[in-house]
């Protein structure tokens, strides 16, 4: 009797669930996150909308439509949100939570995600989930810890739950066989004077986006120097890689942050990563270690680096890499 009651509550539990997944792109293309926070959300159950606001988003709204599982794809387009500030969005994603009442709001946990949720929970009075990486219930999720060497199970008792998600913990969602409704919102109130976006400097590369590559070659401070990246990348575009760094690479100047992997850096999985002079120290390690397979090459045995490694190469990296490149 007791259990079918609680099933029946369940049920009407998920019922009255909705999730708002919130969109990040550039106004033409979506990017891939979102598609691994519409994974996430799936795991939520309940009704499941995408917002996407921007200037002039068309493109990148389109590309949802269609997406599997999703009932509304909400479009905002207003100047306000030239640059994607979290002080102009947030006011639209409390104003959305009223109109439709979502108890979820989910984002990547990329620098977007990470800027914005902080906010809009403090604004809705509620404690942000940040970085989750599997999700056991409407209510109880799994994040990373102490530079990934712990797990910890929470239980969120919020009315509103707030997640920034990692990508690489969940499948990117298909944006086919779905035909959600598009639904515009009003952007009012949401110009602000606190911040005004200037510019912004974009680094091109005709390699793969580091979050997403199938390889990664990374190097660190045993390269000595910024020029000396050029052996990694004439090796990884014979693997079709990104390059990535460590955050002494980094700080050393060697190359701009947002190639570093790690904790305070990008958080990347890809089915090969390459690590070159690099020690392996945990704060790099929390960013990598889901790789599928790790080689490293480093000249130190006793290399941290090596505990992860699926294959390791003891050797000169300026011997070894160029090596490498011209036999592949
Ligand atoms: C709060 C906090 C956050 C952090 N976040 C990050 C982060 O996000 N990402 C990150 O990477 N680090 C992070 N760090 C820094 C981290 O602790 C390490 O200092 C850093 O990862 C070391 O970088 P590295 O391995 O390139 O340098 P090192 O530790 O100096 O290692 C260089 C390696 O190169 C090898 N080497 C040298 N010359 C050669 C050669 N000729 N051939 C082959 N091998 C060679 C050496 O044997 C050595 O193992 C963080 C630290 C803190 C405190």
């Amino acid at each position: 009797m007791f259990s079918n009651y609680s099933r029946t509550l369940g049920t009407q539990i998920r019922r009255f669930q909705s999730t708002l997944v919130i969109a990040e792109h550039n106004n033409e293309v979506l990017s891939p996150i979102t598609q691994n926070a519409i994974t996430a959300a799936k795991k939520l159950g309940g009704d499941i909308s995408v917002l996407v606001a921007g200037t002039k988003c068309g493109p990148a709204s389109s590309s949802l439509t269609k997406a599997g599982g999703l009932s509304k794809v909400l479009i905002a387009e207003n100047e306000a949100f030239k640059g994607f500030t979290a002080e102009s969005l947030t006011p639209l994603i409390i104003n959305a939570q009223k109109q439709f009442g979502f108890t979820h709001i989910i984002a990547g946990a990329s620098a977007f995600g990470k800027a914005l949720l902080p906010r809009v929970a403090s604004k809705l009075d509620v404690s942000p989930v940040s970085d989750v990486i599997s999700i056991k219930s409407a209510d109880t999720f799994v994040r990373s810890i102490y530079a990934g060497n712990a797990m910890q199970t929470l239980v969120v008792k919020d009315g509103i739950k707030i997640l920034t998600v990692r990508g690489t913990s969940f499948e990117p969602a298909s944006l086919d066989g779905g035909s959600a409704t598009t639904e515009n919102i009003s952007a009012d109130g949401c110009a602000t004077d606190m911040t005004t976006f200037v510019s912004q400097e974009l680094s091109k590369s005709d390699r793969p986006e580091l979050s997403g590559a199938k390889a990664v070659v990374s190097g660190g401070r045993g390269l000595k120097s910024g020029d000396n990246f050029k052996l990694l990348y004439d090796l990884a575009d014979k693997l079709k890689a990104a390059v990535g760094a460590s955050r002494a690479a980094v700080d050393a100047g060697y190359v701009p942050n947002d190639m570093q992997i790690g904790q305070t850096g990008k958080i990347v999985a890809p089915d090969l990563y390459i690590a070159v002079g690099i020690s392996g120290a945990i704060q790099h390690l929390a960013g990598m270690k889901d790789s599928k397979t790790i080689v490293a090459i480093n000249k130190d045995p006793e290399a941290p680096i090596f505990q992860v490694a699926d294959y390791g190469l003891v050797a000169d990296l300026f011997k070894a890499v160029p090596e490498l490149t011209q036999k592949l």
